[in-house]
């Protein structure tokens, strides 16, 4: 498994999407899932120039990225997971963008330890379009709602919107559905789309795309 070349793989079908769909390659910004994976294992894909890296267990990113982010500049990382309170510090201390704010108790936290650290990561919102009860995000009818409260009241800037599709249902309407939001809300990154999927979400306008498994291979089952 040679993680350069699937990068470049990775890359070349961006590109292609991007062309396909009329847009520029460069208006798709990828981001390495590097969940799972040790820092041994990540450190060739950062060295074939990748810069934006995804996680989604803020513990699991404090073990690797610290050192990491310390050996080469300009390393942005995203977190990509549901974030549970008792972690937010830690968060907003480590993470570059948190994509995952999806409810109000979060959302005022984040604010609190943004002002208390003087740090100001970027912030998506996550939200649950396919409406699963077991997944993270806001409910899409709630979405106008509480991005309201989190420009207005929290005075937290909300530069994206993230979503993660079903995985058994065709991912177009929920690209579609998050991008109307966006419009409707004058937000201009859109992170959606994985490895099986992200063409299609170039299609619907998605400005990040999450690939982890087309990078790093499989992961073991969690
Ligand atoms: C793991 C993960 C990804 C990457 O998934 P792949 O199918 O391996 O590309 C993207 N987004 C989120 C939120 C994830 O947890």
């Amino acid at each position: 498994m040679d993680v350069r070349e699937n990068l470049e793989n990775v890359r070349a079908a961006i590109a292609a999407a991007a062309v396909e769909a009329d847009r520029k390659p460069d208006s798709v910004r990828l981001v390495a899932v590097s969940k799972t994976k040790s820092a041994e294992e990540i450190r060739p894909v950062i060295e074939a120039g990748q810069r934006l890296f995804g996680e989604n267990r803020v513990q699991e990113a404090q073990s690797k990225w610290p050192g990491l982010k310390a050996e080469t500049p300009g390393i942005e990382l995203h977190l990509i997971g549901p974030l549970q309170s008792n972690k937010t510090a830690e968060a907003v201390a480590l993470f570059d963008v948190i994509q995952t704010v999806d409810r109000e108790k979060i959302a005022r936290e984040i604010a609190r330890e943004m002002e208390k650290q003087g740090k100001t990561p970027r912030l998506y919102v996550q939200v649950n379009t396919g409406s699963e009860p077991q997944k993270a995000g806001i409910e899409p009818d709630q979405a106008d709602g509480f991005l309201a409260l989190c420009r207005g009241e929290l005075g937290l800037s909300i530069a994206g919107l993230m979503c993660i599709p079903p995985v058994d249902e065709n991912p177009g309407p929920h690209f579609a559905l998050l991008a109307k939001i966006a419009r409707a809300n004058g937000i201009e990154t859109l992170s959606m789309g994985m490895s099986d999927d992200f063409s299609t979400a170039i299609g619907f306008g998605a400005t990040e795309v999450r690939v982890g498994s087309a990078i790093f291979g499989a992961r073991p089952p969690l």
